[in-house]
């Protein structure tokens, strides 16, 4: 096992056990296009319109229960058509390693071209001491590469590219058909109102601040009708979901809960 999936599947849930800060949705359907699939403490999204259907993220590696939940929203993953990946950490990546078997054999995946660096390890994902914590996700060579701003067209959907970086340089959040938002791991979500990602896996979090100013100009309220996080579920309360953006919760101080009615550990099931 890699260092950085160590850290992911042992020390994290440890540190975050009883924090409130992980709540993500249960497997199941959330509005009328879109269902989730949940793995320990994170979403991947999948996105029906007629005909079309993609996905937002792929989940861990070699996760036990993945066609078990997929089957609890009848979704058969090979008829999956595009995966757009927020960013190549490896509750976001993992699933296409290819050490695994790839579920979303039949999906074209998308890439931010600067995310790719940390596939390749050009990148290190973390500076902790003096040592540089490399990804541990490989995925397979044709995948496409996204910048901010392109607009790709998937049968009856539209996918916007929205370049987000501070929790990772490449980061990637997604609008698309201008009414869903896909914030990735740039915004923690609750009861209050959405804040910036919490500090410790960012790369850099005034960065991720400054992102998430830049993209509430840019949004289209009007037009918007939910946020999606992948760690704290979604809101229909789309304004609120950047309430306190320019906020990094303070979810390590003791006796601090972000959200009273996260499970207690969402790696224990
Ligand atoms: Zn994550």
């Amino acid at each position: 096992m890699s260092l950085i999936d160590y850290f992911a599947m042992n020390i994290v849930p440890r540190m975050y056990r009883g924090k409130g800060a992980l709540h993500p949705a249960e497997t199941g359907v959330l509005t009328d296009e879109v269902s989730c699939i949940r793995e320990y403490d994170v979403n991947i999204f999948i996105i029906r319109k007629g005909e079309t259907l993609i996905a937002i993220d792929a989940g861990y590696k070699n996760y036990a229960g993945f066609l078990q939940e997929c089957r609890k929203i009848n979704l058969d993953p090979s008829k999956v058509q595009a995966l757009f990946l927020t960013h190549a950490d490896p509750d976001h990546a993992g699933g296409l390693d290819i050490e695994q078997k790839n579920y979303f054999e039949n999906a074209t995946v998308y890439l931010g071209n600067i995310e790719e660096n940390y596939l390749t390890n050009v990148y290190h994902r973390k500076k902790i001491g003096p040592f540089g914590l490399k990804n541990s996700v490989t995925i397979k060579d044709g995948y496409h590469m996204l910048n901010d701003g392109d607009v790709t067209t998937i049968g009856d959907i539209k996918i916007q590219t929205i370049l987000l970086p501070g929790h990772t340089l490449g980061h990637l959040a997604y609008l698309i058909d201008d009414e869903l938002l896909f914030t990735g791991d740039s915004i923690a979500l609750n009861k209050d109102g959405g804040w910036c990602f919490f500090d410790i896996f960012n790369y850099d979090s005034k960065l991720n601040i400054q992102s998430l100013l830049t993209l509430k100009d840019r949004l289209d309220f009007d037009s918007l009708r939910y946020v999606f996080t992948s760690h704290n579920g979604f809101t229909a309360d789309v304004k609120n979901a950047f309430s306190h953006i320019d906020v990094i919760p303070e979810w390590k101080q003791r006796g601090f809960i972000f959200d009273e009615t996260a499970p207690y550990d969402c790696f224990s099931k």
